[in-house]
């Protein structure tokens, strides 16, 4: 399996990737990442959801280094507002450890602040078309530094007017640069548009293989909390006879790990195998082979373990976590229902995860059904910081899909404080009275 370790990135990078929560690069990333540090141009299909934004930048912010001189470096161009904040917020967590600066452009509101903004100096320029052809027209951006193009969601900028902005974008470009063009789709215009920009370009297509998900029987469930989650999974394990061979997958190291440590304390060590990216190469070996061999019934692992892992007889998968990598519900699923085709998948679903469901139901185009949680599982309150983390996240997805969103985590400018006339009518007063 590859990892993040094998591609010729930084420290800095590194250690911004194990913030991120990161644990192996998706298919996507594999390919590009080190495709493009190898300075070629890259076409890549992929849809959001695969880790194509990260596939682009890691590379991208290998290749800058650090901080220099006044004008961007890299120009990335993104069909709409939304898109453009987003990869802001990537830039911003995957550059923290760099000095790398950037600026975030787009139209629909005042340009005085982006101008500002380009002009304490970048090296990275996130834009929608628009408003770059703008303030390149009216000076404010200086293209002669760009060494990197970078077209995000392509298929999306198609519309509109698009082509033509496109080519007036490209007359600003110097001749001398690296191309990545990424698209969820491969049209005849996209094709178009990047035989207009490149001249061989590496093609990669990141298709997940959606046949298995026909030939399993999924079900989730909501669930309002982690310790919810935990009684769930113990209730459904009584059934034995059914559950006899089950993978659980969890988002984190950390979740799998305690996750592994309860059960290995209810049903004995040797019955729970955990494999997570913490374990050594050989650790993980030698467990996938236990687990394919011996009667041990439960594998607890993070997504580390869903695309080698080859065991043909495996009952049920149940996603703990439901994935935020589209394609990774694919390939967890693709665990089961491998030799005789009749595989069950669970995911659990909490309420800060129903964006993610809704996305991968319209990833494998099925509507996967509820399941009542059995009344005898005990559901306690959720956690003060565990709601939090999940308001959080619902607001930010709700600001993905509306920019405008004011969530319930938007920072209300504090009020002027001001004095009410009288008091301060009164105060005067009592100063000329003290003179
Ligand atoms: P994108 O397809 O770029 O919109 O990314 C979708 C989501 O996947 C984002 O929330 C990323 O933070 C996350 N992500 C990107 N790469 C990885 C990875 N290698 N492992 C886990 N999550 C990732």
């Amino acid at each position: 399996m590859v990892s993040f370790r094998d591609f010729k990135l930084n420290r800095q990078l590194f250690d911004a990737i194990a913030d991120a929560g990161y644990e192996h690069p998706t298919a996507i990333q594999e390919k590009a990442i080190p495709a493009i540090l190898g300075g070629q141009d890259v076409l890549g299909i992929a849809q959001t959801g695969t880790g194509k934004t990260a596939a682009y930048l890691l590379p991208l912010l290998r290749s800058l280094n650090y901080a220099q001189g006044a004008d961007a470096r890299a120009l990335i161009i993104v069909p709409t507002r939304e898109l453009s904040i987003q990869v802001g917020n990537t830039i911003k967590e995957l550059a923290k450890y760099t000095d790398l600066r950037y600026a975030v452009i787009f139209g629909g509101q005042g340009a005085k602040d982006q101008i500002a903004s380009i002009k304490a100096g970048i090296d990275i320029l996130v834009a929608s078309p628009g408003r770059y052809l703008d303030l390149y027209t009216s000076g404010h951006i200086k293209s002669k530094k760009i060494k990197f193009l970078v077209l995000d969601e392509a298929e999306r900028l198609m519309d509109k007017s698009f082509i033509g902005q496109f080519h007036r974008i490209l007359e600003t470009m110097p001749q001398k640069r690296q191309n990545l063009l990424f698209s969820a789709t491969m049209s005849d215009l996209v094709k178009k548009i990047s035989g207009d920009l490149m001249d061989f370009p590496i093609t990669i297509e990141i298709r997940p293989d959606l046949k298995t998900a026909e030939t399993v029987t999924q079900a989730y469930y909501k669930i309002p909390n982690l310790r919810a989650k935990i009684n769930l999974l113990t209730e459904l394990l009584k059934d034995e006879k059914n559950f006899n061979k089950v993978i659980v997958f969890c988002k984190t190291k950390v979740i799998a790990s305690n996750t592994g440590k309860y059960l290995q304390r209810l049903y004995g060590e040797d019955k729970v195998l955990v494999i997570h990216g913490n374990k050594s190469q050989q650790t993980r070996i030698n467990s996938m082979q236990r687990f394919k061999l011996e009667n041990v019934p439960l594998l607890i692992t993070t997504d580390l373990a869903a695309r080698g892992l080859d065991v043909p007889d495996v009952s049920h998968v149940v996603n703990f976590d439901t994935p935020i990598i589209y394609e990774d519900y694919v390939h967890r699923i693709g665990r089961t229902g491998r030799a005789f085709k009749t595989g069950n998948s669970i995911t659990f679903v909490t309420a800060a995860d129903e964006f993610h469901l809704a996305q991968i139901e319209k990833l494998i185009g099925q509507k996967i059904p509820m399941l009542k949680v059995p009344r005898n599982v005990e559901i306690p309150e959720t956690g003060y910081d565990e709601n939090q983390a999940m308001l959080r996240e619902i607001d930010s997805q709700k600001r993905k899909l509306d920019p405008d969103f004011k969530g319930a985590f938007h920072v209300k400018k504090e009020p002027v404080k001001k004095f009410p006339k009288k008091k301060v009518e009164a105060k005067k007063k009592k100063r000329t009275y003290r003179k």
